[in-house]
Order: C-alpha cells, then structure tokens, then sequence
C-alpha cells in the first residue's frame, strides 16, 4: 500500500540494489489488491510502464473507482449473510481508510493469458490464476525455472479465498483448480507477493490442498444438524478475529467454502434473511 514508511522501504531497496526508482522501465500487478497496486501510479509517474492481466485491470478500476457501488454492493450482501450491523460499519470505515493508500494510476497496459512479457530481458509468460482474486495472475519464467507467484501460492500463510456479490461462481472451486495447474510447471524457485523465496513447488501445494480439504470438512462439521447463517459457521471456523479487515475475510472465506459445498451438493443454501445454511441429508 502507498504509505510513507512503504515508499521508503521501495526506495531503500531499489538502492541497495543499486537501482534508482527511475531507472524501473516495466512493472508488472500480480492482482488488485491494495498491498499489490498501491505503489503503481508512483512507479508510472517515475516512468514505468504498468503492465495487468486485463480483466484482472477492469475489475481494479471498479473496485478503486470513487464512486463505492461496490462497497455498497458488498456490505449489503455481507448483511443478508448474518454479519451483525456494527462489524458491518467497522469494515466499511477500514475499506474507505485503505482506498486513501492506493495510487490512481493513469496508463496500464493489458495483457493476455499465455503472453510473454519481456521484463528487463526474462522472458515470463503470464499465467492466469483465479481464486484468490477472479483475474489473478502469475508470471512464469521457463528458461529460468523461476515462478512469480503473487498471493496465488504463499510460503506460510494460506491466500484468502473470498465469496463477494461480484466474484466469479465458484471462487474455492477456481483456486483448488489453478492450484492443480501450477503444481506441475517446471519450475525449481518460487517467488510469493508475501515471505521468503522457496523451492518445493508439489509441495507446498500438496499441503495448501490438504488445508482446504479440512477446512471443507470442518464447515460441514460447524453445521451439525442445523440451519445456521454463514456468520455463525465463521464463527466456529474462526474464533479468534482481531479486526475489521479478519472479519471480512473470514466471512468471505468461510461463504467461498459454503459454496464449493452446494456446488458439489454437499450442502443446501436456503433462502430468507440472514441466507442459512444446511448440511445435505
Ligand atoms: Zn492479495
Ligand atoms: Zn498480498
């Protein structure tokens, strides 16, 4: 995100590598989130050129476009799933203070699943990745066996899966899937958005594949035999949440796995205010 202390460290780094900022003639956004396109519109005004997965582009001016429809959009659909009032209008002042963090930027180039950008002589192919945002991408760079791996593969954390009014039908199933389809490139260095550079690929998606598996085992054990909102699932998939920003993505995340569950018929979504939720017979 654009913060003093972020413009900083972006400094410093570039300088111990003895790069200046100016000196940066093509980035490329993995997705849309704020700690991924906040320093865009600095780097492009210092003369970059800014380079996004197309859709993935349409969906950032929407979703950072000053008009806050689909703030609006998401806060009603969070209320219809049992999110109490007050948490509602907490997320919402935390959305609108992290907007203020995220650059306008003026130009950025759209490019395709499957193209290949020359990034300073590499030559990275973008691969589209859906899941953790609809139009996610990553960048695979063959020739060097290294992959670009934005938030879609992690080291450490889990990416955040979210169900929002405007995502994609199946966000989860959209993951699992892209997961499956990274898991056999030929690549011997991953580099995550987020912690250390690692190695083990299989790996480490043999293991983000089982955490789902749990986690989907898990929500249907948080439904037992009743009719519960997505709210109250949350609740019990995630008892400790530490602000506004947790809730919203664990509320999301557990709505994502509600989902993969009815799209698979495991369990039924039924209609009314709050939208509960059953385990199928
Ligand atoms: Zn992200
Ligand atoms: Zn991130």
């Amino acid at each position: 995100m654009h913060t003093k202390e972020a413009e900083a460290a972006l400094r410093t780094a570039l300088g111990d590598a003895h790069v200046a900022i100016e000196d940066v003639r093509r980035v490329f956004v993995t997705h849309l989130h704020p700690d991924h396109i906040g320093m865009a519109g600095t780097l492009e005004r210092a003369g970059a050129e800014v380079v996004m997965h197309g859709p993935e582009l349409e969906n950032a001016s929407r979703m950072w476009s000053r008009d806050h429809r689909m703030l609006d959009e998401t806060y009603a659909w969070f209320e219809r799933h049992g999110m109490p009032k007050d948490v509602d209008e907490g997320m919402r002042t935390a959305w609108l203070e992290i907007g203020r963090a995220v650059d306008e930027v003026e130009r950025v180039t759209s490019a395709g699943d499957g193209e290949v950008l020359d990034l300073g002589g590499r030559h990275a192919r973008l691969k589209w990745t859906p899941g953790h945002t609809d139009y996610h991408a990553v960048l695979v760079d063959e020739p060097e066996r290294v992959l670009f791996s934005g938030d879609h593969v992690l080291p450490r954390i889990t990416s955040n899966v979210g169900l929002y009014p405007y995502s994609r039908d199946n966000p989860l199933g959209d993951f699992l899937d892209a997961l499956r389809a990274v898991r056999t490139l030929p690549v011997t260095r991953v580099l995550p958005a987020h912690g250390d550079p690692f190695d083990d690929l299989p790996g480490r998606v043999d293991q983000i594949l089982a955490h789902h598996e749990d986690r989907l085992r898990a929500t249907i054990d948080a439904l037992g035999d009743a009719e519960r909102d997505a709210y109250a699932v949350c609740r019990t998939l995630f008892p400790v949440l530490r602000s506004a920003h947790e809730e919203r993505f664990a509320l999301a995340e557990t709505l994502a796995h509600l989902r993969y569950l009815e799209r698979r018929g495991k369990v039924r979504e039924i209609d009314g205010v709050p939208v509960r939720w059953s385990a199928s017979e």
